[in-house]
């Protein structure tokens, strides 16, 4: 055991170097790496995941790491669950022959660019031969990887989000698709809310000037993170004393990089307030996907979209854009960031349509997963659920099946977590309102408050927990999508004016 747990360590301490470099140069891929340098990047990257394998699938090591989990009883309760998932992941990288993953990352590498090229010119058929070794290759992938308790498509529900299967899935959705669909139909027969001024021209350099007060509003430590732009906004940090955030900027959409500040900035603000304890261990960063997504969108929407936050902060924007935003109440400011649109495209939906977008994806992949459907036939199927959910007609494929980068890079399963942690955040705030006054603290000067009581409840515990064990220690009872179904009913009826 005493041997086991020194070997543990010091390879821990070997692979988190590398980790690090990994982080790093990733980092400036996304942001700042010239382009000619791709090929010899890439070719690095291949030599240090090559060492990292060697490190990580050593006999000493793996032999190290079971010994431990098999006397796990032994250890204290954080090492007990950090020795768990790293063995349930080793097992799982060992069950998949390493030539076969080999070939997957070409066909990945492939994949992308077809895709680029497929989207740009409305080709679905350049895309489905790729995407069909794709999801032959998930199906392998579900093969190696089935258990007694896991089968099929839960699988790969499960990777991205541990206790999370089709039949908690399909519970939540089933309660989406009886409440929300009819809600958000009755919300699109009304009058729409006027935002054309959200699309006028607004200069870029004040709009990072009021970025720059959104991360002190949010109390973005910079000695402790920074924030550049790239092409698609996101957080990458390494332990709790290295965040980085990026932001993309557009002249034409004032709110765009308001929002994926605010949103980014909320996962930054989980990493920082993990407790430190758990850096350079395998549960540093946070908990599952869905709850890191709570996360962000819990500062996005549930703060960052209410009237409180823009009473207090709506002064400073109409200050900084003085001539663009003179005629414009701060009311018609916070109806306009909440207008609902039964729209095309997924990244760009409000609030309360986004998990319509999801719950296409879903019951897509789900198809996909259980039967031998037709490659050729998913575009259709795509247009019938965006026409049922959304009400709307998808005039071509660009803005249908081919929108979305996730299965392309085989990310089979990951798409319905991003409506989960919008429900796990309604149902966190439904208890952050018995606690505090949420008028108020929305409305601070800084968000102190309510990062105190957000580190307190579930960014401290950084990936010792589950999503569900959190929601249960914090709320005192199981995920129950109806406080998420509540919250959305509730918040738009007054938008809109609805009994
Ligand atoms: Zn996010």
């Amino acid at each position: 055991m005493e041997k086991a747990l020194t070997i543990y360590k010091t390879t821990r301490d070997k692979l988190n170097a590398f980790n690090y470099a990994m982080y790093v140069i990733s980092w400036d891929s996304e942001t700042e790496a010239p382009v000619g340098c791709m090929e010899e990047r890439s070719k690095q990257i291949g030599n240090l995941v090559a060492m990292m394998l060697e490190v990580s699938h050593s006999k000493e090591y793996v032999e190290a790491v079971k010994t431990l989990y098999d006397n796990k009883n032994y250890l204290d309760s954080d090492l007990q669950v950090e020795i768990t998932k790293v063995w349930e992941e080793l097992e799982k990288e060992l069950k998949i022959p390493e030539k076969e993953l080999v070939e997957y990352e070409k066909l990945l590498a492939k994949a992308n660019s077809i895709w680029c090229e497929a989207k740009l010119t409305n080709n679905y058929a350049l895309f489905a031969p790729v995407l069909g070794e794709i999801i032959k290759w998930q199906k392998k992938y579900i093969h190696y990887l089935e258990t007694d308790r896991l089968k099929g498509y839960d699988v790969l529900l499960n990777d991205y989000e541990k206790g999370f299967t089709q039949k908690e899935y399909d519970a939540f959705f089933t309660a989406l698709k009886q409440d929300l669909v009819p809600f958000v139909k009755k919300i699109m027969t009304l009058k729409p809310i006027d935002d054309a001024f959200v699309y006028k021209t607004y200069d870029v350099d004040k709009q990072k000037q009021f970025a720059k007060y959104l991360m002190d509003v949010m109390c973005f430590d910079q000695n402790y993170g920074l924030t550049k732009e790239s092409e698609h906004p996101f957080t990458s940090g390494y332990g709790t004393t290295d965040v980085r955030v990026t932001c993309h900027y557009y002249e034409n959409i004032l709110t765009s990089s308001i929002f994926s500040m605010i949103h980014e900035l909320g996962h930054a603000t989980y990493e920082r307030q993990c407790d430190k304890k758990y850096d350079d261990t395998a549960l540093s960063g946070g908990s599952t996907m869905a709850m890191h997504e709570s996360q962000s969108r819990f500062y996005e929407n549930i703060v960052g979209r209410s009237q409180s936050f823009w009473n207090r902060h709506y002064p400073i924007l109409q200050k900084i854009f003085d001539k663009e935003l003179k005629d414009i109440t701060v009311d018609e400011f916070y109806h306009a960031v909440n207008k609902s649109e039964n729209s095309l495209i997924r990244t760009e939906a409000d609030e309360l349509t986004y998990p319509l977008h999801i719950m296409v994806r879903y019951d897509m992949e789900k198809a996909i997963m259980s039967s031998e459907i037709d490659i050729n036939e998913l575009p259709k199927l795509w247009n019938q659920l965006y026409k049922e959910y959304l009400g709307i007609d998808v005039p071509n494929d660009t803005k249908g099946i081919l929108q979305d980068v996730h299965w392309a890079g085989g990310s089979f399963g990951y798409f319905p977590t991003y409506a989960l942690g919008s429900a796990y955040g309604a149902q966190l705030f439904h208890q952050m309102k018995k606690e505090l006054d949420v008028d108020e603290v929305f409305g601070e000067e800084k968000l102190t408050k309510v990062n105190a009581w957000l580190k307190e409840k579930v960014h401290k515990y950084a990936g010792s927990k589950t999503s569900k064990e959190i929601l249960l220690m914090v709320t005192g009872e199981e995920f129950n999508p109806q406080y998420y179904i509540e919250y959305l009913k509730e918040k738009y009826s007054k938008i809109y004016n609805l009994k």
